[in-house]
């Protein structure tokens, strides 16, 4: 199969018939690993770009974007001027269907996977090698890493922003995402070993989480509106700058006021299970109980993301969001 075809390639569990394809416009396709392609523009431009989906296997309409979008560059119908980096995350788990094989590789890096963690923790070591020497060298970088929730959400686009010491988000970066179509930003509070948070710490390199809808079959994404997205990462690839559209209801800014870590299997919510993400929180009103620690609403304006009373113990359970500003 050609390069163009890293989707099909990757299910098949396929070989590339050759490593580097040189397209009719001077763009070059490089064959990096498997699930992972390299494209440089004949002038290398100055802002890398690095898009990432599939880090969670069942999570396909990022995976679809990023398919369509290839082809459009294989066609020439996009001329990236900058250089780009696609990496499909999880073979094993896209094959699969599943959001993972062993272990949920979205808390595996930043170091996480030298406590061992199979074969999702060597995936991670690896994409962090990869997402490191792409940098290198780049005068800044941006990296979005797709991703769909497993629940329904009053915001169906967010960005996921990483936490780095006395860093806060550029307006450049905020705006960009609000024309991207993301409908609410938050910011994290801590370290994290999410992908993203492995690439906002490399120098001079932005980086993000987006849900971009919630998470469906091969096929079954059709009504998830990501025209907005896919111009938009179409401008930045093409060294275009992002124009924000004066009219643009801009998204609300959020920030992590808790995590809701589980302590042992008696971790429960005070809510029903088919709660959406960000449902707003009454001040005082009891959100979790496990053994003796209660949580409760401490914040006006709060909202609940994320909430698993599955995860492992030790993982985090939900997070309170507040505003901002
Ligand atoms: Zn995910």
């Amino acid at each position: 199969m050609s390069l163009g075809e890293l989707l099909p390639m990757t299910m098949a569990n396929d070989l590339p018939g050759v490593s580097s394809q040189e397209l009719r416009n001077g763009v070059v396709l490089q064959w990096v690993a498997e699930g992972v392609l390299r494209i440089d523009p004949p002038i290398l431009g100055t802002r890398h770009l690095l898009i990432s989906a599939g880090v969670h296997g069942n999570e396909t309409a990022p995976v679809e974007i990023l398919d369509r979008w290839l082809r459009r560059i294989v066609a020439g119908e996009i001329v990236p001027r900058q250089s780009l980096m696609l990496i499909l995350g999880n073979p094993a788990a896209l094959r699969a269907g599943t959001r993972y094989i062993e272990r949920d590789m979205n808390r595996l890096f930043n170091g996480a996977h030298l406590l061992g963690f199979g074969f999702e923790g060597r995936r991670a070591a690896l994409l962090e090698r990869l997402a490191s020497s792409f940098f290198e060298g780049a005068t800044a970088g941006l990296h979005y890493d797709l991703h769909t929730a497993i629940r329904n959400s009053r915001f169906e686009k967010f960005a996921l922003y990483p936490w780095r010491p006395d860093h806060t988000l550029p307006n450049s970066e905020y705006l960009q995402l609000a024309e991207a179509g993301i409908q609410a930003v938050l910011s994290h509070d801590r370290p994290g070993h999410t992908f993203s948070a492995f690439t906002s710490l490399i120098p001079n390199v932005e980086s993000f989480t987006l849900e971009l809808g919630k998470a469906r079959p091969f096929g079954e994404n059709v009504g998830l509106d990501t025209v907005a997205f896919e111009q938009a990462i179409t401008a930045l690839s093409e060294g275009r700058e992002v124009v924000v559209n004066p009219d643009l209801a801009l998204p609300p800014r959020m920030q992590v006021a808790n995590s809701l870590i589980k302590l042992s299997d008696s971790f429960h919510f005070h809510l029903d299970d088919e709660v959406e993400n960000f449902k707003p929180l009454a001040p005082g009103a009891l959100i979790a109980v496990d053994g003796s620690q209660r949580w409760y609403v401490e914040h006006d304006r709060a909202y609940l993301l994320f909430p698993n009373p599955r995860v492992a113990i030790g993982q985090r359970a939900g997070l309170i969001v507040v505003h901002a500003d």
